[in-house]
């Protein structure tokens, strides 16, 4: 295995959660596609998932995954401290740190990110309806967030190397 593809502790601690929390990799890819089929004519569920997976190797991307999921947990174990617990709980319209924490990740491709992350937010398709679902009892005040960024992004990258920019 390259060194670039090496796993980190750090992801596989991110990936575990995301599946913890019932997300998988291809709930992800799936808005991938949603987002950029239009696009590209050609595009394939397997291009989508290697951009998703691309997007899970940054560290920003993984600390804001760990930070945002751990926050969800708390909350749902009621323990939190108050204000937090219920702004969080209820999640809250106007608290606002849960996008915060989704720019971070909207970031790292660049500002095609936020158009996405904005549309994606708004439509809630798939796997985003199901998080934003609260009579399930879970809260994913964070996560929704997260995942619709983790799709924006992807689709950024996407975007960017469909247009013959390279990076990593
Ligand atoms: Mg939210």
């Amino acid at each position: 295995m390259s060194k670039e593809h090496k796993v980190t502790e750090l992801e596989k601690t991110a990936r575990e959660w995301l599946l913890d929390r019932g997300v998988t990799i291809k709930d992800i890819a799936d808005l991938v596609y949603y987002l950029q089929a239009k696009y590209h004519e050609d595009l394939t569920m397997e291009h989508c998932t290697e951009n998703v997976n691309k997007v899970l190797k940054k560290r920003e991307v993984q600390n804001a995954i760990l930070t945002g999921i751990q926050l969800d947990r708390l909350a749902e174990k009621k323990q939190l401290e108050e204000p937090l617990q219920s702004t969080i709980e209820v999640d809250e319209s106007l608290y606002g740190v849960d996008e915060i924490i989704a720019f971070s990740i909207v970031n790292v491709y660049g500002s095609i990110g936020f158009t996405n992350y904005g549309y994606i937010d708004k439509q809630k398709p798939g796997i985003l309806e199901k998080l934003n679902d609260k009579s399930s009892g879970a809260c994913h005040t964070f996560l929704d967030d997260i995942v619709g960024a983790i799709a924006a992004a992807a689709s950024s990258r996407l975007a960017h190397s469909a247009a013959g920019d390279s990076e990593d």
